[in-house]
């Protein structure tokens, strides 16, 4: 489907788009893409299109009478022959080399920013996005094309020569590409964690077998869509739907399967991260959850604090991993503060997101609006105040979905677990404390390690913070998002700790070298042939 360029680039900082010309854009994706709701699509195995003998429905989140796609209920058998499919494919991959690989992926890169429209309208439709969020997910998904094959170029392809003990000694180090890979992607950022995994892997010269969340299939299709219109092979990219409970653990358990990339919860990460490693090592990256603070000191510009807070407990509904979801603010300031968040919470406009004047639309399913109004209850019978919100919004237009109210509580005791658990709903615990040390040792005293913020004018504070703060993406003074907003070659995006396994980002420098490995090769009498 042919659609508009946008004239401005959209990335999770954007604040606003007053660009008449990209608001109408959007609006007409949404009308186009309503006519392709409901249909059912394929897995992709090879060169097959597989469908199963049964179909689940992905619905969507803003009127769960609306069915967005369906999609095969995948079989461990889908994911065994899609495995194959994928080693079949491997050794040609493989040797395309990775000059022409990267041409296809630009390509794959390049059709995806053309489809920028179409496919955040159907985002919004799948997840809940607002336009601005859906539109900065596809062209980040084009983003980490483009940068891990700009940084595969950089290195050469990896290839290194090295130092020689002997005139008649040649060596090299080079990093070569496992074979096949599982990507296991979250419903929160549908097409960036599909596509950005999947990308780093396939760069590499991988090939990949995609095994999305059964909230946001569509969008891991339609990114597939993308390779598929630029060229890649089948075979080289193979998609298998369905629950994790079977795909998912056909993917842990099969041991054709050389390396896996997981993106999701704790709880799903450590089970895959113990369980793919029992036989045998086999490299597996897994980024997980965040309870992602900030601080608040005396020394901060308040209004900077509540808008940069705001952004990041309530964008996506608090849906993004890295979603400031507890504060710790100096006691001197915690009123004011408070009262600055409070009335920014309550200009949030929240409805479809499909609309232009949504900021906030729903939550993902009715699990995740049960946790909200648990997590609601929870507080209020623990002594919590409830500053703003705690209700869910329940009128005409979104009666059959799930639209909590952005929430703020105070007066909870720090070692509340409502501090403590992710939640992954717009719910945002403030603490007080008397300095900041309490506050660095709140924020570190907890078993993730994704994001962090602080909000100081003082120079020796930003020091503290930045020298003990235990997080793999931290922010200062952030006005456009506290703790949330990271973008491919600016941010590098990985947790600590129980957030993260690999210590090497997404988004940044080091993250296409994980998916490879070294050997080292020494050539006696002669220069080694080409790489
Ligand atoms: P989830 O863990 O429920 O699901 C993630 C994926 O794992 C889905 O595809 C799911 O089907 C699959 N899965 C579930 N059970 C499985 C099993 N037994 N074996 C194999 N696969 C299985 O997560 P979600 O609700 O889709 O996403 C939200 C979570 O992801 C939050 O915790 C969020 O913080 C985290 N997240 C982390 C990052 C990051 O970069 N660190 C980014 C986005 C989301």
């Amino acid at each position: 489907m042919a659609t508009t360029t946008p004239r401005m680039k959209i990335t999770y900082a954007t604040l606003s788009a007053d660009n008449e010309e990209l608001q109408s854009a959007f609006d007409a994706a949404v009308e186009r893409v309503r006519g392709e709701l409901g249909r059912s699509y394929p897995m992709l195995i090879g060169a097959e299109q597989r469908s199963g003998s049964e179909e689940f429905e992905d619905r969507s989140p803003i009127d769960s009478n609306i069915v967005v796609s369906r999609f095969p209920v995948g079989t461990r058998q889908d994911v065994r022959d899609a495995i194959a499919a994928a080693r079949a494919a491997f050794p040609a991959w493989r040797n395309l080399g990775w000059r022409k690989r990267l041409e296809l992926m630009r390509r794959a890169a390049d059709l995806i920013s053309e489809r920028q429209f179409e496919y955040a309208a159907l985002m919004s439709f799948e997840v809940g996005k607002n336009r601005l969020e859906a539109l900065g997910d596809v062209e980040e998904t084009a983003d980490l094309l483009r940068y891990y094959s700009d940084g595969m170029e950089k290195a050469n392809g990896f290839v290194q020569s090295m130092g020689s003990l002997s005139p008649a000694e040649h060596t090299r180090s080079i990093l070569k590409p496992h074979g096949v890979w599982a990507v296991i992607s979250p419903f929160n950022f549908p097409m960036a964690l599909c596509g950005g995994p999947a990308a780093g892997a396939l760069i590499a010269g991988n090939t990949v077998v995609i095994k999305p969340s059964s909230d946001a299939p569509l969008m891991a299709y339609k990114f597939c869509e993308a390779l598929r219109d630029a060229g890649v092979e089948p075979g080289v990219f193979n998609l298998v739907t369905g629950p994790g409970e079977a795909v998912g653990a056909e993917l842990e358990e099969n041991q054709d399967i050389d390396g896996m990339v997981f993106t999701g919860s704790y709880e799903v990460g450590m089970r895959l991260y113990t369980g793919f490693t029992r036989d045998y090592p086999r490299p597996i990256i897994t980024e997980m959850g965040g309870k992602n603070p900030s601080i608040v000191t005396a020394s901060a510009d308040l209004d900077e604090a509540a808008e940069g807070v705001m952004r990041s407990a309530f964008g996506y509904d608090g849906q993004k991993c890295s979603a400031n979801s507890r504060v710790y603010v100096e006691r001197s300031v915690a009123r004011p503060f408070l009262d600055l968040l409070v009335e920014k919470a309550k200009g949030i406009r929240v409805g479809d997101p499909t609309r232009r004047e949504s900021w906030m639309g729903p939550v993902i399913n009715e699990r995740a609006l049960a946790k909200f109004t648990g997590a609601v209850a929870e507080a209020r019978a623990d002594g919590g105040r409830i500053e703003v919100g705690g209700e869910v919004l329940r009128d005409d237009a979104t009666e059959r979905g799930y639209f909590p109210m952005p929430t703020v509580v105070s007066g909870l005791p720090t070692s509340h677990r409502l501090f403590r658990d992710e939640l992954f709903v717009p719910f945002i615990v403030v603490g007080e404390v008397d300095s900041l040390d309490e506050a660095l040792n709140l924020s570190n005293a907890t078993a993730y390690g994704l994001t962090a913020g602080i909000f100081s004018h003082d120079d020796e504070q930003i020091r503290r913070f930045l020298d003990t703060i235990q997080a793999g993406v931290v922010y200062v003074n952030r006005r456009a998002g506290a703790t949330t907003g990271a973008w491919p070659g600016i941010q590098s995006f990985g947790g600590w700790k129980g957030s993260g396994s690999s210590g090497k980002s997404g988004l940044g420098p080091y993250y296409v070298q994980q998916f490879l490995r070294e050997q080292s090769q020494t050539v006696m009498g002669q220069e080694p042939p080409p790489a």
